[in-house]
Protein backbone atom coordinates (compact mmCIF):
# COMPACT_ATOMS: atom_id res chain seq x y z
CA UNK A 1 0.00 0.00 0.00
CA UNK A 2 2.45 2.25 1.12
CA UNK A 3 4.80 1.25 -2.40
CA UNK A 4 1.95 2.61 -4.76
CA UNK A 5 1.91 6.20 -2.76
CA UNK A 6 6.20 6.51 -2.43
CA UNK A 7 7.08 4.71 -5.44
CA UNK A 8 5.21 7.22 -7.98
CA UNK A 9 6.35 10.33 -5.69
CA UNK A 10 10.00 9.08 -6.12
CA UNK A 11 9.67 9.05 -9.48
CA UNK A 12 8.67 12.58 -9.21
CA UNK A 13 11.15 13.94 -7.36
CA UNK A 14 13.71 11.96 -9.32
CA UNK A 15 12.42 13.79 -12.57
CA UNK A 16 12.70 16.80 -10.82
CA UNK A 17 15.63 16.16 -9.43
CA UNK A 18 16.86 15.55 -13.18
CA UNK A 19 16.05 18.83 -14.68
CA UNK A 20 17.07 21.13 -11.21
CA UNK A 21 20.61 19.34 -12.08
CA UNK A 22 20.09 19.81 -15.91
CA UNK A 23 19.96 16.31 -16.79
CA UNK A 24 17.01 16.20 -18.76
CA UNK A 25 14.38 19.61 -19.83
CA UNK A 26 11.44 20.39 -19.03
CA UNK A 27 9.74 17.99 -21.54
CA UNK A 28 12.14 15.12 -20.82
CA UNK A 29 11.41 15.01 -17.30
CA UNK A 30 7.63 15.38 -17.64
CA UNK A 31 8.50 12.45 -20.21
CA UNK A 32 10.88 10.68 -17.79
CA UNK A 33 7.66 10.57 -15.26
CA UNK A 34 5.50 8.94 -17.28
CA UNK A 35 7.68 6.45 -18.05
CA UNK A 36 8.94 5.84 -14.41
CA UNK A 37 5.44 5.23 -13.45
CA UNK A 38 4.35 2.80 -16.79
CA UNK A 39 7.60 0.74 -15.47
CA UNK A 40 6.21 1.10 -11.50
CA UNK A 41 3.07 -0.78 -12.65
CA UNK A 42 4.33 -3.22 -15.09
CA UNK A 43 7.38 -4.61 -13.47
CA UNK A 44 7.23 -2.74 -10.00
CA UNK A 45 10.11 -1.22 -8.34
CA UNK A 46 12.70 -3.87 -8.97
CA UNK A 47 12.18 -2.30 -12.12
CA UNK A 48 12.40 1.29 -11.90
CA UNK A 49 16.06 0.31 -9.78
CA UNK A 50 17.31 -0.85 -12.79
CA UNK A 51 16.15 2.36 -14.86
CA UNK A 52 17.63 4.46 -12.01
CA UNK A 53 20.79 2.67 -11.98
CA UNK A 54 20.89 3.25 -15.67
CA UNK A 55 19.81 6.92 -15.57
CA UNK A 56 21.96 7.62 -12.60
CA UNK A 57 25.12 6.36 -14.15
CA UNK A 58 24.71 7.59 -17.49
CA UNK A 59 24.15 10.95 -15.99
CA UNK A 60 27.34 10.80 -13.91
CA UNK A 61 29.31 9.97 -16.19
CA UNK A 62 27.92 12.96 -18.65
CA UNK A 63 29.09 15.18 -16.07
CA UNK A 64 32.56 13.31 -15.51
CA UNK A 65 35.27 15.66 -17.27
CA UNK A 66 32.89 17.46 -19.00
CA UNK A 67 35.18 20.48 -19.96
CA UNK A 68 37.59 17.77 -22.12
CA UNK A 69 34.23 16.54 -23.76
CA UNK A 70 33.04 20.09 -24.79
CA UNK A 71 34.97 19.97 -28.46
CA UNK A 72 33.56 16.60 -29.24
CA UNK A 73 30.12 17.87 -28.09
CA UNK A 74 30.22 19.96 -31.11
CA UNK A 75 29.62 17.26 -33.45
CA UNK A 76 26.50 15.74 -31.06
CA UNK A 77 22.99 17.04 -32.17
CA UNK A 78 22.45 17.29 -28.79
CA UNK A 79 23.72 18.83 -25.76
CA UNK A 80 24.19 16.57 -22.84
CA UNK A 81 20.99 17.41 -21.35
CA UNK A 82 18.39 15.09 -22.42
CA UNK A 83 14.84 16.77 -24.35
CA UNK A 84 11.71 14.06 -24.71
CA UNK A 85 12.52 12.03 -27.81
CA UNK A 86 15.91 11.09 -26.44
CA UNK A 87 14.15 9.89 -23.44
CA UNK A 88 11.70 8.34 -25.64
CA UNK A 89 14.15 6.60 -27.00
CA UNK A 90 15.95 4.94 -24.77
CA UNK A 91 12.84 4.39 -22.14
CA UNK A 92 9.87 4.57 -24.29
CA UNK A 93 10.54 0.64 -25.02
CA UNK A 94 11.27 -0.09 -21.87
CA UNK A 95 7.86 1.59 -20.65
CA UNK A 96 5.90 -0.75 -23.25
CA UNK A 97 7.92 -4.15 -22.47
CA UNK A 98 6.63 -3.55 -18.95
CA UNK A 99 3.04 -2.66 -19.66
CA UNK A 100 3.35 -6.09 -21.78
CA UNK A 101 5.18 -7.89 -18.52
CA UNK A 102 2.21 -6.38 -16.25
CA UNK A 103 -0.41 -8.63 -18.37
CA UNK A 104 1.33 -11.36 -19.60
CA UNK A 105 4.46 -11.94 -16.80
CA UNK A 106 6.53 -14.39 -18.82
CA UNK A 107 10.13 -14.84 -18.06
CA UNK A 108 11.12 -13.67 -21.69
CA UNK A 109 9.18 -10.77 -21.26
CA UNK A 110 11.27 -9.52 -18.35
CA UNK A 111 14.49 -10.69 -19.94
CA UNK A 112 13.79 -8.46 -22.61
CA UNK A 113 13.58 -5.61 -20.54
CA UNK A 114 16.66 -6.52 -18.68
CA UNK A 115 18.58 -6.44 -22.37
CA UNK A 116 17.02 -3.41 -23.71
CA UNK A 117 18.07 -1.68 -20.40
CA UNK A 118 21.57 -3.23 -20.93
CA UNK A 119 21.96 -1.67 -24.89
CA UNK A 120 20.97 1.49 -23.48
CA UNK A 121 23.44 1.64 -20.69
CA UNK A 122 26.09 -0.02 -22.83
CA UNK A 123 25.71 2.38 -25.23
CA UNK A 124 25.75 5.55 -22.67
CA UNK A 125 28.54 4.30 -20.75
CA UNK A 126 30.58 3.68 -24.55
CA UNK A 127 30.19 7.20 -25.77
CA UNK A 128 30.23 9.25 -22.59
CA UNK A 129 33.61 7.31 -21.45
CA UNK A 130 34.90 6.25 -24.77
CA UNK A 131 34.98 10.02 -25.68
CA UNK A 132 37.73 10.73 -23.40
CA UNK A 133 40.21 7.84 -24.89
CA UNK A 134 43.70 9.56 -25.23
CA UNK A 135 43.92 7.66 -28.48
CA UNK A 136 41.65 8.67 -30.97
CA UNK A 137 39.17 6.18 -32.20
CA UNK A 138 38.80 4.19 -35.38
CA UNK A 139 36.10 4.43 -37.69
CA UNK A 140 34.28 0.59 -38.50
CA UNK A 141 33.27 1.54 -42.29
CA UNK A 142 36.38 2.98 -43.20
CA UNK A 143 39.05 1.70 -40.78
CA UNK A 144 40.56 4.70 -40.34
CA UNK A 145 41.80 7.34 -37.39
CA UNK A 146 38.25 9.89 -37.26
CA UNK A 147 38.16 12.32 -34.52
CA UNK A 148 36.93 11.67 -30.93
CA UNK A 149 33.11 11.84 -30.52
CA UNK A 150 32.15 10.75 -34.38
CA UNK A 151 29.42 7.97 -34.38
CA UNK A 152 30.60 4.67 -35.55
CA UNK A 153 33.96 4.90 -34.66
CA UNK A 154 35.19 2.58 -31.62
CA UNK A 155 38.15 3.09 -29.15
CA UNK A 156 39.86 0.15 -26.66
CA UNK A 157 38.12 2.39 -23.87
CA UNK A 158 34.69 2.89 -25.31
CA UNK A 159 34.37 -0.87 -26.03
CA UNK A 160 35.36 -1.56 -22.35
CA UNK A 161 33.58 0.87 -21.24
CA UNK A 162 30.71 -0.72 -23.48
CA UNK A 163 31.21 -3.79 -21.60
CA UNK A 164 30.74 -3.11 -17.88
CA UNK A 165 27.58 -0.65 -18.99
CA UNK A 166 26.06 -4.47 -20.02
CA UNK A 167 27.57 -6.00 -17.67
CA UNK A 168 26.40 -3.93 -14.43
CA UNK A 169 22.68 -4.37 -15.90
CA UNK A 170 23.20 -7.93 -16.13
CA UNK A 171 24.50 -8.54 -12.82
CA UNK A 172 21.85 -6.16 -10.99
CA UNK A 173 18.79 -7.98 -12.84
CA UNK A 174 20.91 -11.43 -12.24
CA UNK A 175 20.39 -10.31 -8.11
CA UNK A 176 16.92 -8.19 -8.14
CA UNK A 177 14.89 -10.69 -10.35
CA UNK A 178 16.85 -14.32 -8.82
CA UNK A 179 17.61 -15.26 -12.65
CA UNK A 180 19.40 -17.93 -13.71
CA UNK A 181 22.91 -17.84 -14.66
CA UNK A 182 22.80 -18.50 -18.23
CA UNK A 183 19.97 -15.20 -18.19
CA UNK A 184 22.72 -13.69 -16.86
CA UNK A 185 25.19 -14.20 -20.12
CA UNK A 186 22.02 -13.33 -22.24
CA UNK A 187 21.38 -10.23 -20.99
CA UNK A 188 24.84 -9.17 -21.26
CA UNK A 189 25.76 -10.37 -24.71
CA UNK A 190 22.86 -9.54 -25.86
CA UNK A 191 23.08 -5.88 -24.53
CA UNK A 192 26.53 -5.36 -25.37
CA UNK A 193 25.28 -6.25 -29.42
CA UNK A 194 22.73 -3.55 -29.24
CA UNK A 195 25.62 -1.59 -28.81
CA UNK A 196 27.64 -2.92 -31.75
CA UNK A 197 24.38 -2.28 -34.03
CA UNK A 198 24.80 1.27 -32.78
CA UNK A 199 27.96 1.75 -33.77
CA UNK A 200 27.73 -0.06 -37.18
CA UNK A 201 24.26 2.15 -37.94
CA UNK A 202 26.29 5.39 -36.56
CA UNK A 203 28.89 4.49 -39.28
CA UNK A 204 26.72 3.32 -42.23
CA UNK A 205 23.35 5.22 -42.51
CA UNK A 206 23.22 8.12 -39.41
CA UNK A 207 23.14 11.58 -40.61
CA UNK A 208 26.36 13.61 -40.85
CA UNK A 209 26.32 17.10 -41.95
CA UNK A 210 28.51 19.59 -42.90
CA UNK A 211 28.68 23.03 -41.67
CA UNK A 212 29.50 25.63 -44.61
CA UNK A 213 30.64 28.32 -42.36
CA UNK A 214 33.17 26.52 -40.41
CA UNK A 215 33.82 23.37 -42.41
CA UNK A 216 33.05 21.36 -39.38
CA UNK A 217 31.17 17.72 -39.76
CA UNK A 218 28.53 17.39 -37.28
CA UNK A 219 25.15 15.62 -36.15
CA UNK A 220 23.41 19.03 -35.93
CA UNK A 221 20.98 20.39 -38.84
CA UNK A 222 22.37 23.63 -38.32
CA UNK A 223 25.89 25.40 -37.10
CA UNK A 224 26.78 28.91 -37.25
CA UNK A 225 23.55 29.70 -37.00
CA UNK A 226 22.87 28.40 -41.15
CA UNK A 227 21.46 25.14 -41.89
CA UNK A 228 23.88 22.25 -42.67
CA UNK A 229 23.91 20.13 -45.76
CA UNK A 230 23.93 16.42 -45.44
CA UNK A 231 27.11 14.78 -46.31
CA UNK A 232 26.88 11.38 -45.62
CA UNK A 233 23.90 8.75 -44.78
CA UNK A 234 20.10 9.42 -43.98
CA UNK A 235 18.03 12.29 -42.82
CA UNK A 236 15.89 10.05 -40.98
CA UNK A 237 18.73 8.23 -39.08
CA UNK A 238 19.20 10.47 -36.55
CA UNK A 239 20.54 9.61 -33.44
CA UNK A 240 17.78 8.94 -31.53
CA UNK A 241 16.20 6.95 -34.48
CA UNK A 242 19.51 5.11 -34.19
CA UNK A 243 19.55 4.42 -30.43
CA UNK A 244 16.07 3.11 -31.07
CA UNK A 245 16.40 0.86 -33.41
CA UNK A 246 19.36 -0.59 -31.59
CA UNK A 247 17.64 -0.72 -28.48
CA UNK A 248 14.63 -2.56 -30.30
CA UNK A 249 16.42 -5.12 -32.27
CA UNK A 250 18.25 -7.19 -29.59
CA UNK A 251 15.20 -6.78 -27.34
CA UNK A 252 13.11 -8.46 -29.98
CA UNK A 253 15.23 -11.01 -30.67
CA UNK A 254 14.95 -12.28 -27.32
CA UNK A 255 11.68 -12.49 -27.63
CA UNK A 256 11.10 -14.17 -30.89
CA UNK A 257 14.02 -16.21 -29.73
CA UNK A 258 11.56 -17.82 -26.76
ZN1 LIG B 1 29.93 26.04 -38.29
Amino acid sequence: MIESILLPSFIIFAAILGYVLHFLTKSGSVTAIGIGLLICYGIGMKGLIILGIFFASSSLWSVYRRKDKMVAEEKHEKGSRRDYQQVLANGGMAALISILYGFFQTDSLLIAFCVFIATSNSDTWASEIGILSKKRPYSVRTFSVVERGTSGAVSLLGTMAAVMGALVIAITSYVLFHLELSELWVIFIFGFLGNVIDTFLGAYVQAVYMCSSCGVETEKVSHCQRRTSLIRGRTFFNNDVVNFISGFAPAIAILLMH
